[in-house]
């Protein structure tokens, strides 16, 4: 035991003789047995048990204590938090369930007591123990929507989507919410152990349903054009990957390459080309991400993907000097594609090395695309980069 706690152990006895003492004076106290004195004598034992270093029976007699004083509940409160900041949960759960099993304390008390349980078992790490007092404490007024956040939280850890998904629709139903873009990821991450089970029908099912929870679901778009790609149905596959592109362009470093493969076992290269003309007419805010796409998968040869990377290297200062420094003094066609094509590989080299996605909320950046960001769990804030960091740290 810390000296720390040793200390709110004496003050809170020090709370609870006080409250037996007041309790005495304004006679609500049990009729003291013998010795005359108005000190409780367990009052005197548990603290004989501390001055010996021995806390755990010193605990045991506070915990009898509290049976008979209800006044010390705030210090019992604030014990019981004290050892589960210092990690000493058993001790935080031995105090907060002898608040929680008294029931002659007021309902808000010991709703409060579950609360504080639950934090104790989550601490722990005891997930089971957890989700049994946040069952119990979405059922007490005031808890209902937190004790259902933090089940939601326990299921997205322990990837019980299912779960996760009745507990979203019991929030939905308090806050009247319709469309739920999380609940169209857990539909996707079933979708995923589907897909890893070989079983596209049932992959297909999920996917439907993570449409129907949000029918602006991009994850969910990409994952079916990924099974029609894989049952080599590349036109379903591409008309998706379109779709996405559409309503996302900044995906199209991960949607260009999946689409030209599907344009390429179709044997309709051109087509894809003539694709991408269509994209940039429509939309010319697509080419930096045509231009990323292609610097970093290297297999683009045609027109409108040469006229975005000459763009892109044109916007950019840096990559603008360092082509009039490798550009011979006088340039024909041929030169100048080989400057550019030279930059182009230079890139590849440093888009290895740079982060490709970052958090929108928290600032995680990586490699590597998370729908739920590993450090803040939120759901599909990571957004693809599409650009290149000129980091002088860069060995
Ligand atoms: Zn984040």
């Amino acid at each position: 035991m810390t000296s720390e706690s040793i200390v709110v152990l004496l003050l809170l006895f020090a709370a609870a003789g006080a409250g037996w003492f007041f309790a005495r004076l304004t006679g609500r106290a049990e009729p003291v047995a013998g010795n005359g004195t108005a000190v409780n004598p367990d009052y005197f034992k548990g603290l004989d048990f501390l001055l010996n270093e021995q806390p755990d029976q010193a605990i045991e007699v506070f915990r009898r204590m509290v049976d008979v004083d209800t006044e010390t509940v705030e210090t019992h409160f604030l014990l019981g938090n004290l050892f589960r900041r210092r990690g000493e949960v058993n001790r935080a759960i031995l105090i907060h369930q002898n608040i929680y099993d008294r029931a002659d304390l007021p309902k808000a008390q010991r709703s409060r007591a579950l609360k504080a349980l639950a934090d104790d078992y989550l601490k722990a790490g005891l997930f089971d123990r957890a989700e049994d007092t946040l069952r119990r404490l979405a059922d007490r007024s005031g808890y209902e929507q937190l004790a259902l956040e933090q089940l939601v939280s326990i299921y997205e850890q322990e990837k019980e989507w299912e779960q996760a998904i009745a507990v979203q629709d019991q929030l939905a139903s308090m806050s009247l919410s319709a469309a739920n873009p999380v609940v169209a990821h857990y539909y996707c991450e079933l979708a995923e152990v589907a897909m890893s089970r070989e079983d596209p029908p049932k992959a297909r099912e999920y996917l439907r349903r993570a449409r129907s929870a949000d029918r602006n679901s991009l994850r969910s778009t990409l994952m079916r054009a990924q099974l029609a790609s894989a049952e080599d149905d590349d036109k379903l596959a591409a008309r998706l990957y379109r779709n996405a592109l559409e309503r996302d362009p900044a995906f199209a470093a991960i949607v260009l390459p999946a689409m030209r493969k599907c344009y390429r076992s179709m044997g309709d290269l051109d087509g894809f080309a003539r694709l991408l003309g269509t994209l940039v007419k429509a939309n010319p805010g697509v080419k930096s991400g045509i231009a990323y796409a292609a610097i970093v998968d290297g297999g683009f040869d045609d027109p409108v993907t040469a006229d975005c990377i000459g763009e892109f290297i044109g916007r950019n200062p840096i990559l603008t000097e360092l082509l009039e420094i490798i550009r011979p003094p006088h340039p024909d066609a041929g030169t100048e594609v080989d400057s550019v094509r030279r930059i182009t590989q230079a890139l590849r080299k440093l888009a290895v090395r740079s982060p490709a996605y970052r958090c929108q909320n928290c600032g995680f950046s990586g490699q590597m695309l998370f729908w739920q960001c590993p450090t803040c769990k939120s759901w599909g804030s990571s957004r693809p980069l599409a650009r290149f960091q000129f980091d002088a740290s860069i060995a």
